[in-house]
C-alpha cells in the first residue's frame, strides 16, 4: 500500500563512486560525442599549460645566459601560439560542457515530472508539496555538477598535473619527490572535511526546501494569514527556519574554505623549500639556472590545478549529496501499477458496484469495512453521513487513487483493479468540491477533460455549465489566462469551470462531492443547475449534502464510521424510525443544514445505543 523506498542499489550509492558510476551508466552514452570534444581540448589545455613551462628553461638558458637573439623570436612565438591555442581550448571545453550539463539537468527535470506523475495520490499525501518542488529545484543541479567536476578535474586538472609533473621530473627528479613529500597531509585531512561536509549538505537541503516551502504555503494561504493575523506567529517561525538555513551555509562554506589555508601553507612550504635548495644550488655549484626557471614555473603552474584537485572531493561530497536526494525521489517505485496482464475497461452502462471492501490509509486503521453497495447504469446515487464517515475515501477508490486491501470495485462487471489505469480514469470525470484551476487560459482549463475536445465542443460544454456568459465577460474571453487557484474568478464561477471539465470530458461515470462552502444565491442556483446537466444520462456518485440531492437520487446510502448503515430511497429511508437517515431528516425539519443535521443524528444514535446497553 505505502509508497517503498527502493533497496539500496548494487552499486553503494553512499559512495563518491557508486553514486558516479550510476550516473555515467543511466546518462553516459548519449553525451560521448562532446564529451570527446571536450576531452580532447582538456587535453590541449595541459599540453599548452605544460609547455610554457617547459620553454622557461630556453628562454632563461638561451635568452639572457647565451644572449642568443636568432630563437628568441622562436621562443617568444611557439609562446603566443600556446596562449592562443589554449584559449580556444578553453572555450571549446567550457561550451562542451556546459551545454552538456543544461542538457542533464533539463532530463533529470523532465524525468522527475514523469516520475512523480506515477506515483500514486498516497505519495502527495505524505510529502508537502511546495517541498516537493524546492527539493527538485535545489538538487536537480546537483547530478550536472558531478559529472562536470569529474570530468574537467580528471580530463583537465589531472592532464595538466601531470603533464606539468613530467616537466618537473625532466628538469629534476630529486626536487620533484621532495615536491611530493606534502601530498599525505593533506590527503588525511582532506577526508576529514569532506566527511563533515556529507551531513551539513543534507541538512542545508532540507532546512532550505521548509523554508521555501513555508513561504510558498504563505504566499498561497495569504487571504487567511491575514484574517487570523498569523503573521507574528509566521514571521517568529520562519525567522528560526530561515537563521538556521543561514548557519548550515555558514558552516558549509567554513568547511569548504577550510581546504585553503591547507592547500596554501603546504604549498608555501614545498616552493620556499625548492626556492632555497635551488637557489643554493646556483649559488655555490654554478649550474646555470635555466632548468630550475622551468622547474618553479612548472611548480606554479601546477599548483591551481592541484589546488581544485584537492577540493574535488569536497566539492563532489556536495554535489552528491544533492543527486541522491534526487535518486530518493526517483527511487521511489510507483506502487499503482497496471497489472501485468490489464485489459482496457469496456463500459456499457457504468454501473459500480463495491463488493465487501475493506480500505485503511496506515495498516491497522482501517477506514472502511465490508462495504458494499451498487450504483446502478445512469442513476444517482447519494452517499450520506457524518463527516469522516468515510464517504470521500469510497469516491477516492473509484479512480484507485488508493487500492482496497479486501474486496472488489466492479465496473460492468470488470474488476477495477484488472483494467488499466488509462481506460479507468477515461470513463470517469470528478468534480471536486475544491475546483482547481491550472497555469493556462479559461479554455485550455476547459480542455484538460478532454485534450482532442474542439473549441465547439468546449463552448457547448460551457453553456451547459452556465459558464459561456461570464467567460465572454472576462477581458479575453476563452483565452483570459487563469492560474494559482483561478483568483480572479469567484468561487461559483470556478465551479461551472470544473463542471465545464466534467462535461467535455463526457465519461459515463460521474464522481461528484458537493460543496458545502456556502455559495450566494444566484451562483448557487447556477452551480446547481449545471449539475443537474452534468448527471443527466450518467452513473453518479455524489457526496452529498443538500437535501434536494439527497432527495432526488435514485438511491441514498448512508455511511457511518466507515460502514454502510443504510441503503435505499428517501421516503422509505425517512419511514424507518430506529434508522439514523430518519433521525437526520427530523434534525434537518427543525431547521439545522444537513451537515449539522447529521452530525447531531449520529451523535443522539450513539448516545441512545449506550443508554440502551447501560439499562
Ligand atoms: P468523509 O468524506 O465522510 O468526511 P473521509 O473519507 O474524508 O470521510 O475520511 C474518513 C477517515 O479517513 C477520516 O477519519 C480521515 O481522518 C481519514 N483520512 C482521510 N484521508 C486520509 C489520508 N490521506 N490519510 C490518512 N487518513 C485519512
Amino acid at each position: 500500500m505505502e509508497q517503498k523506498r527502493a533497496k539500496k542499489t548494487r552499486l553503494d550509492p553512499d559512495t563518491v563512486l557508486g553514486m558516479l558510476k550510476r550516473i555515467l551508466a543511466e546518462n553516459g552514452k548519449d553525451y560521448v560525442g562532446t564529451y570527446a570534444v571536450a576531452i580532447v581540448c582538456l587535453v590541449i589545455v595541459a599540453l599548452t599549460t605544460a609547455f610554457t613551462a617547459w620553454i622557461m628553461e630556453a628562454v632563461v638558458n638561451e635568452a639572457f645566459a647565451n644572449q642568443r637573439a636568432d630563437v628568441v623570436w622562436l621562443i617568444c612565438g611557439s609562446i603566443l601560439a600556446a596562449f592562443i591555442l589554449r584559449g580556444l581550448a578553453s572555450y571549446g571545453q567550457a561550451v562542451a560542457l556546459a551545454q552538456v550539463g543544461n542538457n542533464i539537468v533539463a532530463r533529470y527535470q523532465k524525468r522527475l515530472f514523469d516520475h512523480l506523475m506515477a506515483l500514486s495520490v498516497g505519495f502527495f499525501s505524505d510529502m508537502r508539496s511546495a517541498q516537493i518542488a524546492a527539493q527538485i529545484s535545489q538538487n536537480v543541479t546537483g547530478i550536472r555538477d558531478v559529472l562536470n567536476l569529474t570530468i574537467t578535474s580528471l580530463a583537465r586538472d589531472l592532464l595538466t598535473l601531470v603533464a606539468l609533473i613530467g616537466v618537473m621530473i625532466s628538469k629534476d627528479a630529486l626536487l620533484t619527490l621532495v615536491v611530493f613529500a606534502v601530498a599525505p597531509p593533506l590527503l588525511i585531512a582532506l577526508r576529514y572535511i569532506s566527511k563533515r561536509l556529507r551531513s551539513a549538505t543534507r541538512e542545508s537541503v532540507e532546512l532550505n526546501s521548509h523554508v521555501l516551502g513555508a513561504m510558498q504555503e504563505t504566499v498561497q494561504g495569504v487571504t487567511i494569514v491575514k484574517a487570523f493575523t498569523m503573521e507574528e506567529q509566521l514571521r517568529a517561525k520562519m525567522r528560526v527556519l530561515i537563521d538556521a538555513a543561514e548557519g548550515r551555509a555558514n558552516r558549509i562554506v567554513r568547511l569548504t574554505e577550510r581546504t585553503s589555508p591547507l592547500t596554501e601553507t603546504l604549498a608555501g612550504i614545498a616552493i620556499s623549500g625548492v626556492l632555497a635548495y635551488a637557489a643554493f644550488r646556483s649559488i655555490y655549484g654554478g649550474v646555470l639556472p635555466g632548468a630550475f626557471f622551468a622547474f618553479v614555473t612548472a611548480l606554479l603552474l601546477a599548483y591551481e590545478p592541484a589546488k581544485r584537485l584537492a577540493r574535488l572531493q569536497v566539492n563532489l561530497e556536495r554535489a552528491i549529496v544533492n543527486a541522491r536526494m534526487i535518486y530518493e525521489i526517483l527511487d521511489i517505485v510507483p506502487t499503482q501499477a497496471d497489472a501485468p496482464n490489464a485489459v482496457p475497461l469496456k463500459v456499457e452502462g457504468g454501473r459500480v458496484v463495491f463488493d465487501a471492501v475493506d480500505f485503511a490509509y496506515t495498516e491497522g486503521e482501517p477506514i472502511l469495512t465490508d462495504v458494499s453497495f451498487t450504483a446502478e447504469a445512469g442513476r444517482t446515487t447519494a452517499l450520506v453521513g457524518p463527516s469522516g464517515a468515510g464517504k470521500s475515501t469510497v469516491i477516492g477508490l473509484i479512480p484507485r487513487f488508493h487500492d482496497p486491501e479486501r474486496g472488489r470495485i466492479l465496473i460492468d462487471g470488470q474488476d477495477i483493479a484488472a483494467v488499466t489505469k488509462n481506460s479507468l480514469r477515461a470513463a470517469i470525470a470528478y468534480v471536486s468540491q475544491q475546483p482547481y484551476l491550472f497555469e493556462g487560459t479559461i479554455r485550455d482549463n476547459i480542455r484538460y477533460g478532454r485534450p482532442d475536445a474542439t473549441d465547439a465542443e468546449i463552448e457547448a460544454a460551457a453553456h451547459q455549465a452556465h459558464a459561456h456568459a461570464f467567460i465572454l465577460s472576462q477581458p479575453q474571453g476563452y483565452d483570459t489566462p487563469v492560474g494559482e487557484n483561478g483568483i480572479t474568478l469567484s468561487g461559483g464561477q470556478r465551479q461551472r469551470l470544473s463542471i465545464a471539465r466534467a462535461l467535455v470530458r463526457n465519461a459515463p461515470i460521474l464522481l461528484l462531492d458537493e460543496a458545502t462552502s456556502a455559495l450566494d444565491t444566484e451562483s448557487e442556483a447556477l452551480v446547481q443547475s449545471a449539475l443537474e446537466t452534468a448527471m443527466e444520462g450518467r452513473t453518479v456518485i455524489v457526496i452529498a449534502h443538500r437535501l434536494s440531492t439527497i432527495a432526488r437520487a435514485d438511491k441514498i446510502i448512508v455511511m457511518q464510521n466507515g460502514r454502510v448503515a443504510e441503503e435505499g430511497r428517501h421516503e422509505e429511508l425517512a419511514r424507518r424510525e430506529e434508522g439514523l437517515y430518519a433521525r437526520f431528516h427530523r434534525m434537518q425539519a427543525l431547521g439545522l443544514d444537513s451537515d449539522a443535521a447529521l452530525e447531531a443524528a449520529a451523535e443522539t444514535g450513539d448516545t441512545e445505543r449506550k443508554g440502551k446497553s447501560a439499562s
